[in-house]
This record gives structure tokens, sequence and C-alpha cells, in this order.
């Protein structure tokens, strides 16, 4: 049974194929600069036991149509395909960046859908315009696959109105929906249900803070596998320090840099979501060169570092008194899975809080979920690699098996 996954961006398509018969990942890849005169499609084949098989295409690919059928054909390549034809795909999962207050769940795709994904476009200007375009192109070229949306929003649904809800006049809750929605939504969740096969606990009765580290960045606090609070807000530029994005700051700061220096809201939000974050402080946004310029003495690189780690322990401080109670923190994605220096710094200091890491596990290279804190911890440190596009897949067969006569 094979399980598309799409993730549509203005210019890009990125996508991953599964047989879900054996929940694995038969190919992957991107296709980038939409739109542009030459653009350029990375397609990977995993075969098992062996590296991925690399092939990079440079073609035109004027529109997302052509770039659908452009990865179609790669899929489908009578020699080296992953799948025979169309109709060997079954249903298509497409990430959703944004569902508003009405998907508090995965849901299969019909107009109603649609119109109200169209619907939250002022929410998410940029992405969801992008995954309606996904969709549509994806339903005309697999016309008989069932078509599922997954929110990066729905898992954040669950937020009391005490944690969403922002402290300004309520009229614009109530006719603009102004309030913290939360993204990251289908990594927490998975990191989440993946804690709770470590733990060999039920997720409901677990209490988790996940931290979520990539280029983007953010954190959930979870009760009994409920997200109650997260640190992105109504747009994912609110929360932690992140590659790019500054994260919190007085929200009179625009409007200062407006006045200070004349810049239009264009440029402010080109300057906090682009130029601003580990970036803004020390020139580059990537953590690894951020670590080795620091290694190297660069004092800017240090802060930077020391203001990333800082933000995140207090957000753990702050969500250790949301959920009361705490059984794990779990590091994931880029950074998260990656740098031992960037963990062993966000939970300093906290032992009083039972977290702990053990400096020795927490070096030590692997693979699969880890467990750094020391044995017999009060509050287990876990790295939980994040798969957002298996969680996807394992959401759209959901959906399909829940479906009236499906096969069970
Ligand atoms: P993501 O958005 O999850 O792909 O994460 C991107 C971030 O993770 C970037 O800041 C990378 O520098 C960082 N990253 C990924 N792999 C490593 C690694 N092996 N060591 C250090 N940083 C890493």
């Amino acid at each position: 049974m094979k399980i598309l996954v799409i993730n549509t961006g203005s210019s890009s398509i990125k996508y991953e194929l599964f047989d879900m018969a054996h929940q694995r990942r038969l190919a992957s890849g991107l296709a980038e600069k939409i739109g542009e005169h030459m653009s350029l499609v990375t397609h990977r084949r995993f075969m098992s036991g062996e590296e991925p098989v690399l092939k990079v295409v440079d073609t035109a690919i004027p529109d997302h149509v052509k770039g659908m059928h452009c990865i179609a054909d790669l899929l489908m390549d009578p020699k080296e395909g992953v799948a025979r034809k169309r109709d060997d795909i079954v249903a298509v999962g497409h990430r959703v960046v944004h569902g508003g207050e009405r998907f508090r769940s995965t849901t299969v795709i019909d107009n109603a859908v649609m119109s109200a994904i169209r619907q939250n476009i002022p929410l998410a200007p940029l992405h969801n315009p992008s995954n309606l375009i996904g969709i549509e192109v994806a339903a005309s070229l697999f016309p008989n696959a069932l078509q599922v949306a997954v929110f990066d929003t729905a898992f954040h649904q669950t937020l009391p109105m005490r944690a969403f809800l922002y402290a300004i006049p309520f009229e614009f809750y109530e006719k603009n929906r102004v309030r913290r929605y939360g993204f990251h939504g289908i990594s927490h969740a998975c990191v989440a249900e993946e804690a709770a096969i470590y733990m060999d606990r039920p997720l409901g009765g677990l209490n988790l803070i996940a931290i979520h580290l990539g280029n983007g960045a953010s954190m959930a606090a979870i009760q009994g596998g409920k997200s109650i609070d997260t640190s992105m807000g109504m747009t994912p530029l609110a929360g932690l320090v992140m590659g790019t994005r500054s994260g919190d700051i007085d929200p009179s700061i625009p409007l200062l840099l407006g006045g200070i220096s004349g810049m239009s809201l264009k440029e402010i939000d080109e300057l906090l979501n682009r130029e601003s974050g580990l970036k803004g402080i020390c020139g580059t946004n990537d953590m690894r060169d951020v670590i080795s310029r620091m290694e190297a003495g660069d004092e800017r690189a240090a802060i930077a570092i020391d203001i990333y780690a800082y933000r995140i322990r207090k957000y753990i401080g702050a969500y250790v008194a949301a959920l009361e109670r705490l059984d794990a923190v779990v590091f994931t994605a880029g950074i998260g899975e990656n740098v031992p220096l960037i963990r062993a710094l966000c939970c300093r200091g906290l032992k009083r809080l039972g977290i702990e890491v053990d400096p020795e596990r927490n070096l030590a290279a692997g693979n699969g979920v880890r467990e750094i804190s020391p044995a017999g911890s009060e509050v287990k440190v876990l790295i939980i690699p994040t798969d957002e596009g298996l969680k996807i897949a394992r959401e759209t067969i959901r959906m399909l098996e829940s479906r009236p006569g499906a096969r069970r």
C-alpha cells in the first residue's frame, strides 16, 4: 500500500513515497526553483540496507502542475521507479500549514475542506495558497487516490484559552481570530508518540516537554498526550531564538523600528523573519557554523549560543510550572538530535526540577531514541528523531482505513 506525502511551498514541492505495508520509505525528493529559468529536482531512491541512490534532474519547471508530473515520472520510471502505475498510490497526504480553529485533526479533503483552507489564507499567506495548489494538482494527477490534509496547527488546538488568547481587545479574537495557534504540531505529536512507545507507557498518562530545534524552533508542553502550551504564536515568529527569526521580543520594537529608521512594515517583517535570530546576533544562521566560530574564539557566536540556550531554559521552567508534573524532556530536529552542547546548555542548572543530562550519554553517538539523563533520573531526557513524513503517511493511512467499507 503506497502513500505519497507532499509538502508544497511557493516555489517547491517536497515529496516522500512510503510503502505502508512495511512502514518503509521508498523515495523522497525536492523539486525547487519552480517557475524560475532553471529548476532542480533532487530525487532519492531507498533500497533496503543500501545507501540511497541519488538522481539530480535539471529542467525547466514552469509551474506546480509540471513539477508534480516530473515527480510522478521519477516515481514511476519504467527502469528505476518505485511504483508501477499511478493507481499504486492509494492516498496522498498533504502537509497543510494552517488549519485555523476549524481543524483539530487530520481530515479527508473535499470541496468544503478546500474552501476552509482557503479561508485560512489570511493566517498563513505564504503557505496555504501553495498547499492548495499542491492538493489540486495531486487530485488531478492521482484521481483515484484519497487526498488527506494533515495540519501543522491541529495538535495545538487543545490549548486552553489562558494559553492561546492574547491580552489585546477581545474583538480581535472574535472578528479576526487573532490568537496563538502554534506550529510544528506534526513533529511534536510524532515525538510524543515515540516517547510513549519508548517509555512503555500510555501517551494519555504522560507529561512531556517537546523541544523541536531545527532552522525553525518551538517547544510544546504536552499534558496527558495533549498540547497545553507552545512557544510559537499566531505566526511561527514567536518563541525561541531561531536560525533567522527573532522569537519573542518586546511587541513595541517593530513600532520603534518604524519610527527610528522609517522602515516599512514589509522591511520590518523581513528583518524579524530573515535577518534576526542567530544570524542577527552573529552573522550566520547554521548552528554548525555558529559553533565552529565560537570554538575559534568569536565572541558574538558565543553570546548567540548563550542567548539561544537561555531562552529554551526559561521555557522549560515555564512549562514545568504549566504541567505541574513532568515525565520527560524530548529533544528533536537537526540541532536537538545532533548538538550535544546545546542539549547540555538547555538543561544546565535544572537539577532541582529533576532534569539532568549525563555528559557521557549526551556525547555518545547513536540512532533512534536515546536516553541522555542519568539512570534512575526523576525526569527522562530523550533524543527522539522526528519523522514528519512518516507521521503524515500514518495519519493518511488511518483516514483511509477509517472510511466506511475499508479493508481492515
Ligand atoms: P532542520 O531544520 O531540522 O533540518 O535543522 C537545521 C539545523 O540543524 C541547522 O542549524 C543545522 O546546522 C543543524 N544541524 C543539522 N545537523 C547537524 C549536525 N550534525 N551538527 C550540528 N548541527 C546540525
